[in-house]
């Protein structure tokens, strides 16, 4: 018996889970959040996890803690114990991410203060796209430029795509070769996979770009950037419009799904232009993976959105009604649990709803990689 404490450290949160491997008994579970803000009277990262470590149940000792570390830059692949090497490394990279790494680290450097005998692993949101083909991950631009700053597509919320194509692959008889995961949630993005390998994301060297989300632009004409630039906008005001101001809050004024489907349906235009657009979306790379991967097995739902509305699945679903898609109204009305197929048998693609489990996930690789002999 092993614990595994999976941390996902954010600038101002921690969410933690405690899992007894290799059963993946979750032992204990939670969240803190206002910490590590300058300016206030919050606990650091070091006093939020030092805190959190006390109150954990004393019955399991914490052998393993699996950090969610967002960007790997093009170093990390794989799963990594982490060596003061590695964190410099990561703090190397951090660049690429500055709102995500640096937080991920602080709560790395707190759970070693806090664990100083647990192993520490790192498991990265980029590393299930290592393998994208160099078509997908390259970006028409200079090859100095791409060379001197890393400049390519990564993909991110890579932990959840496989998570939940591992699922798919154990609840399909028979298992789908050609699958497309819909990761939607305030981060949203899609994967092609074919035989449990990626092809393609639609997130890229950073999370802004694909699918329209919560405050994120998604895909963009990247002129639209330096005309801003030169029509005297400041860097961080253009970084804020795609990135906080952008996405669904740009459209409507909130991020909050739940809210922008009640504003619709009350008759709200912008709210019922947004749904559109961000269905569209989804219907554009459906459409260009099928293409990509010569056709479709499954499609799967998943995150905050994917998996709780019914009403936005169907929207999507009536859009791929040209790829023979059909939905089983009532299974899409009442799926509510781990993995739901909710396509009739008349479907040409079985359409799932699978719950996903990142923590999980992250438990996984890191006792497999730090523990998985004991
Ligand atoms: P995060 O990316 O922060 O982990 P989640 O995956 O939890 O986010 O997704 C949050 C989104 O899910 C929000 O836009 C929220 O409104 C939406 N959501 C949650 N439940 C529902 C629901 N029943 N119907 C529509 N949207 C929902």
């Amino acid at each position: 018996m092993t614990g595994v404490l999976v941390l996902n450290v954010g600038s101002s949160s921690v969410k933690y889970q405690l899992f007894d491997m290799p059963t993946e008994t979750v032992i204990a579970q939670g969240h803190k959040d206002r910490i590590g803000i300058v300016g206030g009277d919050y606990p650091s990262h070091d006093e939020a996890l030092a805190q959190m470590v006390s109150e954990l149940p004393d019955t399991v000792t914490i052998d393993i803690v699996g950090h969610r570390v967002v960007h790997g830059g093009g170093l990390f692949t794989e799963p990594t114990v982490v060596t003061d090497d590695v964190i410099q490394t990561l703090e190397d990279v951090s660049s690429l991410a500055p709102l995500h790494n640096p937080p991920n680290i602080a709560g790395i450097r707190a759970a070693q203060h806090a664990l100083p005998n647990a192993t520490q692993v790192a498991v990265f949101d980029t590393a299930f796209f290592r393998d994208l083909p160099a078509e997908a991950f390259t970006y028409a631009l200079p090859k100095d430029l791409r060379e001197r700053f890393g400049i390519r597509k990564y993909g991110f919320h890579g932990t959840s795509h496989q998570y939940v194509n591992q699922t798919l692959q154990a609840v399909s008889d028979p298992p789908p070769t050609k699958v497309i995961t819909c990761h939607l949630g305030n981060g949203s993005s899609m994967a092609a996979i074919v035989d449990g390998v990626a092809l393609d994301t639609t997130l890229g060297f950073t999370p802004l770009p694909g699918l329209v989300m919560g405050t994120r632009s998604g895909d963009i004409d990247p002129a639209v950037v330096t005309h801003l630039l030169r029509e005297g906008m400041s860097v961080d005001d253009v970084d804020t419009a795609l990135g906080q101001e952008g996405g669904l809050v740009g459209l409507t004024g909130s991020s909050d799904m739940r809210d922008i489907i009640a504003r619709a349906e009350a008759g709200d235009d912008d709210c019922e232009l947004a749904l559109r657009i961000w269905a569209g979306r989804i219907r554009h790379y459906v459409g260009a993976y099928w293409a990509l991967m010569g056709g479709l097995d499954a499609l799967v739902f998943t995150g905050g959105i994917g998996e709780n509305s019914a009403v936005l699945r169907k929207q999507v679903l009536e859009l791929l009604a040209p790829l023979g898609v059909v939905v089983d109204v009532s299974a899409n009305d009442t799926a509510d649990g781990e993995a739901e197929k909710i396509s009739s048998q008349a479907s040409e693609v079985a359409v799932w709803v699978i719950a996903t489990n990142e923590e999980l996930q992250i438990a996984r690789h890191s006792h497999l990689l730090a523990g998985g002999g004991r």
